[in-house]
């Protein structure tokens, strides 16, 4: 079976590119873990344009539902991809449980996951306190203590964002030193609600049913301390999940895909991708959706342009040869 397009990924621009190529009724498989992405445990997502608020796992729900409505397109879930290899013009798609699917062009948006802390209590509290996205949850913290961890530009924009909500911020660096843009830095050391503390790390978090501890420990004089706060901003940037393209296109250094922002195209004809995966600036859900159809709109004009060169073989709709 040859299909024209393969998408990797259940996120927003997964489903966002698998309904639109669907709508241009092309053979595609969807292949996926999961649908929802990133956000999925969020309980509250309240800038998903249209709806005022809507929990993550309820959206990956109607994702997955407009999805199905598409005729033409297949879905694979749940099921990894480990590798993705040239075979001559087209691709080979291998899964985690030994099938192999071929392709004339294929759509990657198998996104990011952020850097997590490791310490005691972090994963009993998230979505409880413990946070990964202040763009989506600073609004959550009205007149409450945090703490936000990181002394880049992710986490001087997370004080940033909690400004007009959080009664006090503190700011957990490190090193010695805040490493984003000085005109971030500057607001933030301006701000009288902002204590930012270097050379500081968090060792655990604690609480009862919600966050109400963070342990930190000072990195030069070895001092542990409790600090009361009512959430804990984790920072510390994203991982994007590029290792299955690492050989085939082209990664910037912080190993993210880099597209052609109009199009989504990557340095590989055939190849396209979209969303949190890609050197795309805001790693956002609405952003991630509008990636994925300038994609599949770019990998149908790629198809069609196939198509024309050599009609007898390359005909859509998985009706070649
Ligand atoms: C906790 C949290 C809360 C957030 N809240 C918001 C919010 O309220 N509003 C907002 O706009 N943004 C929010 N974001 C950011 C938003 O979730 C991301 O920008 C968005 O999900 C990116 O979409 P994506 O489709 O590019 O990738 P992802 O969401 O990362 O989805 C990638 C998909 O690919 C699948 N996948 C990965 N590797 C493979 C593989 N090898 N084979 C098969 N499938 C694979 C994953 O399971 C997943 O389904 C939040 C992020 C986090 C972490």
């Amino acid at each position: 079976m040859l299909y024209d397009l393969i998408i990797i990924g259940g996120g927003p621009a997964g489903v966002a590119a698998g309904v639109y190529a669907g709508r241009k009724r092309l053979k595609t498989l969807l292949v996926t873990d999961a649908f929802g992405g990133q956000s999925l445990v969020s309980n509250e997502i309240q800038n998903w344009i249209g709806t005022k608020t809507i929990s993550g796992f309820e959206l990956a729900q109607k994702m997955e539902e407009h999805l199905r409505a598409q005729e033409t397109v297949e879905i694979k879930i749940p099921e990894r991809i480990k590798a993705v290899e040239l075979r001559e013009k087209n691709f080979l798609i291998q899964t985690e449980k030994g099938e192999a699917y071929e392709t004339k062009a294929l759509i990657v948006t198998a996104g990011a996951k952020r850097k997590r802390l490791g310490v005691p209590g972090e994963d009993k509290f998230e979505g409880r306190g413990v946070v990964y996205c202040s763009t989506c949850d600073a609004p959550l913290f009205g007149d409450k203590t945090v703490a936000v961890v990181g002394g880049g530009n992710a986490a001087l924009e997370a004080v940033v964002d909690l400004l007009p909500y959080a009664k006090k911020v503190y700011l957990l660096v490190r090193g010695e030193k805040l490493k984003g843009d000085q005109i971030t830095q500057e607001k933030v050391e301006r701000a009288e609600k902002v204590e930012v503390m270097f050379n500081t790390e968090i060792a655990e978090v604690k609480g009862s049913n919600f966050l109400d501890t963070a342990v930190i420990k000072n990195r030069k004089t070895e001092e542990m301390r409790e600090l009361p706060v009512e959430g804990v901003f984790v920072e510390i940037g994203s991982e994007p999940n590029s290792e299955i393209l690492k050989s085939l296109v082209e990664l910037n250094h912080f190993g993210e895909v880099v597209v052609d922002h109009r199009t989504g195209k990557t340095s590989r004809s055939g190849i396209f991708a979209a969303g949190d995966i890609t050197d795309e600036l805001y790693k956002q859900n609405n952003i991630s959706a509008g990636d994925g159809v300038a994609a599949a709109l770019s990998a149908y004009n790629y198809l069609l342009e196939r198509e024309h060169q050599s009609p007898a073989s390359e005909k859509l709709n998985g009706n070649g040869s």
